[in-house]
């Protein structure tokens, strides 16, 4: 695959993922928030996974700037990279339409707030941040680039590693015992393989 479709297909699943992220952000702007905990941090890892996602990716496929840092890689894997960002935009997408009005871009309690664990949720807790992760691995195989290629991965590391703890305190203090017992049904971002085994099994029973 060409640079250049390599460039624009990148292009095309990018504004793909920010168009479904403004259209679930509008829908629940009107749902107030009851437990907000972004701090200082957070604000600045946000920042950081804001550039790595967004601005030095769109750097990398309109400048020449980051030439210098070009890598190459065989032809297949912009294919690769396709088909990993397609996947990735329908967990995006659905993950969205599970958590419906519970969902916020930051670490927030909305108002009558239901802990979900159906859909997605069912198998893995962060369904939204797999997601992310590989949308990363698709930016490396679609970009060539040591700067816009690995921007992602390398922004959204801290962030993940800050957020998911802190995330699931908070979803501990709301919702108490129901969370803990669902952390041992599901894992973080890959399914436990166990437990998803028997799901599959019950469900082609009924
Ligand atoms: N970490 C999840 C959700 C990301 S959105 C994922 O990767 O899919 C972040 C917000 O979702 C958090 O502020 C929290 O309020 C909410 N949240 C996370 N898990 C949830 C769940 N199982 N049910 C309801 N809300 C949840």
């Amino acid at each position: 695959m060409s640079e250049v479709t390599c460039k624009g297909i990148f292009l095309i699943c990018f504004i793909t993922v920010f168009a479904i992220r403004f259209y679930f952000a509008r829908l629940v702007k009107q749902n107030k928030v009851v437990d907000g905990r972004v701090s200082a941090l957070e604000n600045l890892l946000l920042f950081l996974t804001f550039l790595g996602m967004f601005i030095l990716p769109l750097v990398g496929v309109f400048t020449p700037w980051f030439e210098f840092a070009a890598y190459d890689l065989p032809d297949w894997t912009g294919w690769l990279g396709t088909v990993v960002f397609i996947f990735a935009i329908g967990l995006f997408w659905r993950s969205h339409t599970d958590l419906g009005q519970n969902w916020s871009a930051s670490l927030e309690v909305r108002e009558n707030h239901a802990l979900i664990e159906t859909g997605l949720y069912q198998y893995i807790r962060h369904p939204m941040y797999a997601a992310f992760w590989l949308w990363g691995i698709a930016q490396v195989l679609l970009l060539h680039n040591w700067i816009s290629g690995l921007s992602y991965l390398v922004s959204f590391l801290p962030m993940y590693l800050l957020r998911v703890p802190q995330e699931e305190q908070m979803m501990i203090d709301t919702f108490g015992q129901q969370y803990l017992e669902y952390t041992t049904r599901t894992g973080r971002v890959i399914p436990k393989i166990l437990f998803t085994l028997s799901r599959f099994l019950s469900f082609s029973k009924e």
